[in-house]
C-alpha cells in the first residue's frame, strides 16, 4: 500500500526526501504543493523533476478521500460522512454563518470516554484518526477554501489522540503549511490533565473545556472522566498557566432540562471559574435516542445566562444548527453502522 503524503509535517517530508536521495529543498516544495497549491496528484508537482516525481509515485500518493455522503440542513449547515475503514465512519460539520464558516472535525472513530449524553460515546472506541484523516476532513470539503474557523469538537476526545492532533495543528498553523492563525482554531477537551498541559505548552490555539456541571458527583454521572481528573484539578492547572492575550480559554456547558440548569448551578459555576479570564458557551442539547436527557427551555436558559452575566462572566448561547440533519455529533455515523448491520 502506498504511503500518503498529505498529513506529513515538514520534518516527515524531509525524512522521505532523504530516504529517496532527493535534493533537500524538495521537502519544502512538496509541502507547498500539498498545503498551498492543493494538488491531488504527485504528477502535478511541476517544479520537481520528472524522475523525482516518478520515484515518489512508486511508494507514495497524495491520499485525499471524498466524503461518502453530504447532507445539507435548511440553515446551510452541512454534515459529511467519511468511511475510514470497514464499518468505521466519522462525521464532519461545516457551519456557515454570515462572514465566517466553521469546520468541526473529528479526532477519533468512536470514543472511550462514555459521556452519558453522547451518541459517539455509545459507539465505544474504534480507532484514533491519523493526521491524514484529521486534515482530510478539511481539505476534501467542497467548501474548504471558505473556512475561516476550525474547531476540534467532532467525534472523539482530541487529547486521547494528542500526538496526531498536535501534528495536524502544526500543519494548519505553520508558514510551510496552511498558515492559519492559531486564533481561528479551538481544541475541545473533557479535561485530560497531562495531555492538556502538553497541548498548552506545545501549541498556540485556543482551549475549550467541557464542564457541564460544577458539582463533582453530578459531573461524574454525566462524564465518567471526572473520577480520574477532577474538574477542580483541571481548573487549577488552567489557573496556573499563563495565557497570553491572543489565547482564549472557554468552557462548554450543555444545559439539560431540570438537571444542571438551576440558579444554584449558575452561582456555583461562577464560583469555581472565579479567577479565570474565560467565556462560557451555553449549548442546547440535541436529543440522542435512548438517552433520558432533554434540552432546557429557552426561558430557563436565559435566566441561567443572566445569572452568569450578573456574576461578570461573558456568556453566549450557542445557536442550534443543523437540527434537521442529525445535529448531535455521532448520530449520522451511528445510523450508518445500523444500516450496515
Ligand atoms: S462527549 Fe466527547 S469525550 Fe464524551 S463520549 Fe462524546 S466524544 Fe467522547
Amino acid at each position: 500500500m502506498k504511503q500518503k503524503l498529505f498529513g506529513k509535517t515538514l520534518s516527515e517530508l524531509q525524512e522521505i526526501v532523504n530516504l529517496n536521495n532527493l535534493p533537500k529543498f524538495t521537502a519544502k516544495q512538496i509541502s507547498e504543493w500539498l498545503y498551498k497549491k492543493n494538488i491531488s496528484n504527485i504528477s502535478e508537482m511541476s517544479n520537481i523533476s520528472k524522475t523525482a516525481r516518478e520515484l515518489l509515485e512508486k511508494d507514495y500518493e497524495i491520499g485525499l478521500q471524498s466524503p461518502i455522503t453530504e447532507t445539507i440542513s435548511s440553515d446551510g449547515t452541512k454534515k459529511c460522512l467519511y468511511k475510514i475503514d470497514e464499518n468505521k465512519y466519522i462525521e464532519t460539520a461545516y457551519i456557515p454563518d454570515k462572514d465566517r464558516a466553521t469546520i468541526c472535525v473529528s479526532s477519533q472513530v468512536g470514543c472511550k470516554m462514555n459521556c452519558l449524553f453522547c451518541s459517539t460515546g455509545k459507539q465505544g472506541f474504534q480507532a484514533n484518526l491519523t493526521v491524514n484523516e484529521i486534515l482530510n476532513q478539511y481539505r476534501s470539503l467542497p467548501d474548504f477554501e471558505t473556512i475561516t474557523n476550525f474547531v476540534y469538537m467532532g467525534m472523539g476526545e482530541p487529547f486521547d489522540n494528542l500526538e496526531n492532533v498536535l501534528k495536524s495543528l502544526e500543519i494548519l498553523t505553520s508558514d510551510w503549511g496552511y498558515a492559519l492563525s492559531p486564533k481561528r482554531i479551538t481544541v475541545s477537551t473533557i479535561g485530560i490533565i497531562p495531555a492538556m498541559k502538553r497541548f498548552l505548552d506545545e501549541s498556540k490555539v485556543h482551549l475549550a473545556v467541557s464542564l457541564h456541571s460544577p458539582f463533582d458527583e453530578e459531573r461524574q454521572k454525566l462524564m465518567p472522566i471526572q473520577k480520574k481528573y477532577k474538574i477542580a484539578d483541571v481548573l487549577a492547572e488552567i489557573k496556573s498557566f499563563e495565557f497570553n492575550r491572543q489565547r482564549r480559554v472557554s468552557f462548554e456547558y450543555i444545559v439539560f432540562k431540570g438537571l444542571n440548569d438551576s440558579i444554584s448551578h449558575a452561582k456555583e459555576l461562577a464560583k469555581i471559574l472565579n479567577g479565570i479570564n474565560c467565556r462560557i458557551n451555553l449549548i442546547k442539547y440535541h436529543k440522542v435516542p435512548d438517552v433520558p436527557l432533554e434540552s432546557t427551555d429557552d426561558d430557563v436558559l436565559l435566566k441561567f445566562q443572566n445569572e452568569l452575566k450578573r456574576k461578570g462572566i461573558v456568556t453566549t448561547i450557542r445557536a442550534s444548527r443543523g437540527q434537521d440533519i442529525d445535529a448531535a455529533c455521532g448520530l449520522l455515523s451511528t445510523k450508518q453502522l445500523l444500516i450496515n448491520k
